[in-house]
């Protein structure tokens, strides 16, 4: 079987955590597996490579930072491969060399005082590229040839710099030309993850949290068997544990429940993961690094056939709800293709759109970053409604979250929505807008930023998610 497996930031977070997931990779080699890893950077250093960029194009670069950067990777290939000066030689050469073009891009950005997405793609790529000699080398000293592959020589993408989309044909193409060979002479190579370039050579990220699309892009190119994400959860749980205690892992999944969880806050997977996968019904499944022996999640096409109802709850945070709301709107047509046109003249990306019956109010949320511009933009498309009064007001409301309950057999299984209302009523929570797509595998609701955990909780103890159906 040839198997794509994915190592987040705290599964190569130390030496310790490092070591385990060579031990990981090695482990399904012996069993005879083709494996082929994918590595986030190791934990925080992205956010470091994003804080010295901001710092550096406002004028502050900190020269201490690249140190510290090195410190902590040359800790780690002490702890790995101290024994090995060879090996450990040449692992820090790679590692001077990439914090060098670090400091130089930084440097630059100080002299110049201005930040493009492009130029925090180059730096923020850093990290990954750090990680991947490292493990590599980990798991050639457990006795298996390994190479580290830059993801810039195998994921083509387009020039979105901070959310880069894959040409999948020509991904498919180099992908298979760089790593095919490796694999055929049993070698595991190890691929940064989050990154990939344009057909200029140009580095580009796919996002945060985008180790796992690469992931999946990488085993779609493949055509792996299966693509295994291991993480620090147990699997895709009923709730984000840290807000939930006592949320369940959900042992098998389909494809649209992983994609619909991810799209609304699961950050356990990043929500463009499951589109590869699931186009060549390659199995996903996610694991826990920390606790290898259990089983985690599976998810398939069919998922869990027993489950019935809702099956998790997340939450989106620190989202804006904008509202046109206005008694003279009803019946003037237009007004709504009116609102979607600007919102997608301006590539925002609209998480949720509810209607009133009324026709006086339409409502729909959209990130924090993109809010001010569409918010400016629909005043100005709207200006005739606006001044004729037949639209009142345009407003953002800061501060919201959007809630969702989820699962593919909500679809026929009647009070649901009563259920999910009667909770919140319950614990005094407000709901600002609701919305449940036709599809009736989600049923999501606005509520204030501070009380989302608290919904998330009321709904996950309505329909007892902590126990097993
Ligand atoms: P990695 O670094 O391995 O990519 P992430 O931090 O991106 O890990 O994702 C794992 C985290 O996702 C968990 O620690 C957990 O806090 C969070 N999470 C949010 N929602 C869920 C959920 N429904 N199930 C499991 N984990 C979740
Ligand atoms: N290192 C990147 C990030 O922190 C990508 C990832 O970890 O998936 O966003
Ligand atoms: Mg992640």
């Amino acid at each position: 079987m040839l198997i794509v497996m994915k190592f987040g930031g705290t599964s190569v977070g130390s030496a310790e955590r490092m070591a385990q997931a060579a031990q990981l990779a090695v482990d399904s080699a012996e069993k005879g597996h083709q494996v082929v890893v994918v590595t986030s950077a190791m934990s925080e250093v992205t956010d470091t490579l994003i804080g010295a960029a901001r710092h550096a194009s406002a004028g502050q670069w900190d020269p201490p930072v690249r140190q510290e950067l090195f410190d902590r990777h040359e800790a780690v290939a002490d702890a790995l491969i101290g024994g090995d000066a060879g090996r450990h030689g040449a692992v820090l050469e790679m590692l001077r060399q990439r914090l060098d073009r670090f400091e130089k891009l930084c440097f630059g950005l100080s002299m110049v005082h201005e930040l493009t997405p492009r130029l925090l793609d180059a730096i923020a790529a850093t990290g990954e590229m750090l990680a991947a000699p490292l493990l590599s080398a980990a798991i050639a000293s457990c006795g298996r040839a390994s190479q580290p592959v830059d993801a810039t020589e195998l994921i083509v993408t387009t020039d979105q710099f901070g959310g880069a989309e894959p040409l999948m044909e020509e991904t498919r193409a180099r992908t298979r030309a760089r790593l095919q060979p490796a694999i055929a002479r049993g070698e595991i190579p190890v691929v940064t993850g989050f990154i990939g370039a344009t057909a200029d050579g140009v580095v580009t990220t796919l996002g945060r949290g985008g180790s796992d699309y690469s992931a999946s892009i990488v085993g779609a190119a493949l055509e792996a068997d299966e693509v295994w994400i291991w993480t620090d959860v147990d699997g895709v749980m009923t709730a984000n544990p840290a807000e939930v205690p006592e949320a369940r892992t959900l042992s098998a999944i389909s494809y649209s429940e992983a994609s619909e969880l991810a799209y609304y806050g699961a950050t356990v997977l990043h929500y463009k993961t499951i589109l590869p996968a699931f186009r060549q019904r390659i199995p996903v499944r996610i694991l826990n690094s920390f606790h290898p022996d259990r089983p985690g999640t599976r998810v398939t096409v069919e998922g869990d056939a027993a489950a019935r109802g809702v099956k998790a709850v997340t939450s989106i945070r620190g989202v804006i709800l904008v509202a046109i709301s206005g008694t003279g709107m009803q019946g003037i047509p237009g007004i709504a293709a009116k609102t979607f046109d600007v919102v997608a003249d301006q590539q925002a990306n609209v998480l949720m759109i509810s209607q009133a019956s009324s026709e006086n109010n339409i409502c729909f949320v959209i990130s924090a970053a993109e809010a001010p511009r569409v918010v400016a933009a629909l005043r100005s498309a709207l200006e005739v409604e606006l001044m004729r009064g037949h639209i009142e007001e345009i407003a953002a409301e800061r501060q919201v979250a959007i809630v969702a309950a989820v699962g593919d057999r909500m679809r026929g299984t009647p009070g649901i929505a009563a259920t999910v209302f009667g909770a919140l009523g319950q614990a005094g929570i407000n709901v600002h807008a609701i919305s449940q797509g036709s599809s009736e595998r989600n049923i999501s609701l606005v509520v204030a930023d501070q009380d989302a955990a608290a919904a998330v909780r009321a709904i996950h103890r309505a329909f007892q998610l902590d126990k097993t159906t």
